[in-house]
């Protein structure tokens, strides 16, 4: 366990930027690891699979209902909460793949992606001191909101080994002791970024009763929830004593491959939503009108959709594994997702954000060291680690791994 606080007499946004350990020691800010490998991408005509975002699109039926949307005019602000066709195509989807009961009208509020979801609830609730626990890695921005809010960002790690079939997870006894009355929001991601896993029923359970002891938040960022592999997600606040907590955050754009369209959601009980609404339409007010109906289709989408979806991503994570591993990379099989963490150090590599900027000059492929999810004065675990996306479509996995095969060749 441990914390991390920004310097003290830092600017807010360069607080911001320090949570996310983008602020250099000379005052100048990086840009995010997902922007950085990006751009290092494009330049260089590299497969980029370093941010994660699908190179396909989504279902037909949805993208349509889009269109539709724009020539019937639906191009003026929706309500502040979201259009209500969404708002109950979310309250059904939680009944119909969870049994969990949500007023349509009170306890949804659409937001301009799962990122808007988790910044006005951490600046609706964690206040200058309070502490926010998560595991490590983590999403970058969960970090940088913690900082910007002023609170001290407390992580617990999650442990890994090369043993088949393990995967990574956290110790209990280190999320018990990292928990305490000064816990204002314990942020759980599950299924996870970066490392696919999806945490166990004992694990979330104890999340729950953690924070039922010492009077905290749950905060969940489920925006993987479709996108498992043969195991089964479980939605925190389905948990017996969760519900009154927590706030479910999610978003469109993994399950239908609409990352551009940010389009996300929090679902939780009437006051929660009424604290956040009341940061987040000070933030975006509200965005993306046409793209709401189409979202609510997408949702309504037969099971066998749900299903595809997340069969074609697993082969695609089958395929990669397969190549990470025979180029002679060491990793852990992701239950989730759309990236797989792989250590480089098996060849030789003990530095992964170098081995990064060097990769798509030496392969032509492009990852993100695992580092960038990782507090800095944290990061000497981490360090030989990469991530790679794999929802990419079959022929470029195909090309990336014929290409980092190169890698073990010097
Ligand atoms: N949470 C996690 C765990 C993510 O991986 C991402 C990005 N894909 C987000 C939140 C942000 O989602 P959105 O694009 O809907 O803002
Ligand atoms: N969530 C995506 C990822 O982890 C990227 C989002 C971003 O670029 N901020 O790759």
């Amino acid at each position: 366990m441990s914390d991390f606080i920004p310097a003290p007499g830092l600017a807010p946004w360069q607080r911001t930027a320090a949570g996310a350990g983008l602020l250099a020691p000379d005052g100048t800010i990086a840009a995010t690891i997902f922007a950085e490998m990006s751009a290092l991408a494009a330049q260089t005509g590299a497969i980029n699979l370093g941010q994660g975002f699908p190179d396909e699109d989504g279902p037909a039926e949805v993208l349509e209902a889009a269109r539709r949307a724009i020539a019937d005019g639906v191009n003026q602000y929706p309500p502040g909460t979201g259009m209500p066709v969404l708002r109950e195509a979310i309250a059904a989807h939680q009944r119909r793949w969870y049994g969990i009961e949500v007023d349509a009208a009170s306890e949804v509020l659409v937001t301009a992606g799962a990122t808007e979801a988790l910044a006005a609830t951490l600046l609706a609730f964690v206040d200058a001191g309070d502490e926010v626990v998560t595991f490590e890695p983590y999403y970058d921005a969960y970090a940088a909101i913690a900082a910007r809010a002023g609170g001290v960002h407390r992580t617990v790690p999650l442990h890994w080994s090369r043993e088949p079939g393990s995967g990574w997870r956290p110790d209990h006894d280190e999320l018990r002791e990292a928990v305490t009355d000064r816990t204002r929001v314990i942020l759980v991601n599950s299924p996870h970024n970066p490392t696919g896993a999806v945490f166990d029923v004992e694990t979330l359970s104890l999340v729950v009763e953690l924070a039922e002891r010492h009077d905290a938040l749950i905060v969940t960022d489920e925006v993987y929830e479709h996108l498992t592999f043969g195991v089964v997600h479980t939605p925190i606040a389905a948990l017996p004593g969760a519900r009154s907590r927590t706030i479910s955050i999610s978003s469109a754009g993994k399950t239908f491959s609409t990352t551009g369209w940010k389009i996300g959601w929090i679902i939780a009980p009437a006051p929660l939503v009424t604290a956040v609404l009341a940061v987040k339409q000070y933030l975006t007010y509200v965005n993306g009108a046409p793209f709401q109906p189409a979202i609510a289709t997408g949702l309504g989408l037969p099971d066998r959709f749900f299903a595809d979806a997340a069969a074609t991503l697993e082969a695609r994570r089958d395929l990669l594994a397969a190549g990470l591993t025979a180029a002679g990379l060491a990793i852990t099989l992701p239950d989730s997702g759309y990236f797989i963490v792989a250590d480089a150090s098996p060849l030789g590599y003990a530095d992964g954000a170098a081995l990064c900027r060097e990769l798509p000059g030496r392969v032509g492929v492009v990852g993100v060291p695992v580092t960038a999810f990782v507090h800095p004065d944290r990061q000497g675990s981490y360090s030989s680690l990469v991530r790679f996306a794999f929802c990419k479509r079959h022929e470029v996995l195909e090309e990336a791994v014929s290409r980092i095969a190169g890698l073990s060749a010097g």
